[in-house]
């Protein structure tokens, strides 16, 4: 009998294998809000070429009977080693996660010209949610005043450091990822390579811990301080 096996990314010979399974536990049932119905499994196992352990999980898309002829699952995601990136702050709007989100699933595809359009989608969002002030984004605003132009990557970068909001370091790196998402979102013979596109996932990831969650993190120890002083005095 074949060994049973699963496709996932392994991070260590940075391509899709057909793991060895050696296990697996699955879940379904209904949600207790909405009664909506779900699937989730989780999957361990090895990969065939390095012999590294792998764990994955998968989500149900379709159901058999409810929405459709048979079940369907999604791809399955690794979540071990090197699981799906976290962050804190809830500060950081639903566009950068869920770029970042989607740029993660394209790299583990190997997709890597569309893991930096979605990180350069992720910087974008991010200057917009700093640099443009709230009204603009509010329905008050009248409807014959013209459409508000949003800032664009390049020019919200600048404006990142020129407002002090990231160092001269985290600058140079939004440039690289500028130049990369360009190279991404023009159909031009230029490749990207998984190990470039990586790196600039950790530069993107670094930058949003710094402008949200670091800096949450800091406001957060500063008050507590300033709190104790207040008290011993
Ligand atoms: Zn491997």
């Amino acid at each position: 009998m074949n060994p049973k096996t699963f496709i996932i990314d392994c991070p260590w010979c940075k391509a899709k294998v057909a793991a060895l399974e050696h296990g697996h536990a699955t879940k379904k049932g209904f949600d207790d809000e909405e009664g909506e119905p779900f699937g989730i499994t989780l999957v361990v196992g090895e990969c065939p070429s390095c012999h590294e352990l792998l764990a994955g999980e998968s989500y149900q898309i379709d159901f058999k009977g409810l929405d459709s002829d048979e079940d369907r699952w999604s791809d399955i995601v690794r979540i071990y080693p090197k699981p799906p990136k976290t962050f804190l702050s809830y500060r950081i709007p639903r566009t950068v996660r869920d770029s970042i989100a989607e740029a993660d699933k394209s790299l583990q595809a190997n997709a890597n010209i569309a893991a930096c359009a979605m990180l350069g989608r992720a910087l974008e969002a991010v200057c917009r949610d700093v640099l443009e002030p709230a009204p603009s984004r509010r329905r008050s605003v009248p409807a014959t005043s013209s459409p508000k132009k949003h800032v664009m990557l390049g020019e919200g970068i600048r404006k990142l450091k020129e407002k002090s909001f990231i160092d001269d370091r985290l600058y140079d790196w939004s440039q690289q990822l500028h130049a990369f998402r360009n190279i991404a979102a023009h159909p031009t013979d230029e490749s990207i390579s998984r190990e470039d596109a990586e790196d600039l996932q950790t530069f993107v990831y670094a930058i949003i811990e710094y402008v949200y969650d670091l800096t949450d993190r800091y406001n957060e120890f500063k008050e507590r301080i300033s709190r104790k002083r207040k008290k011993s005095v």
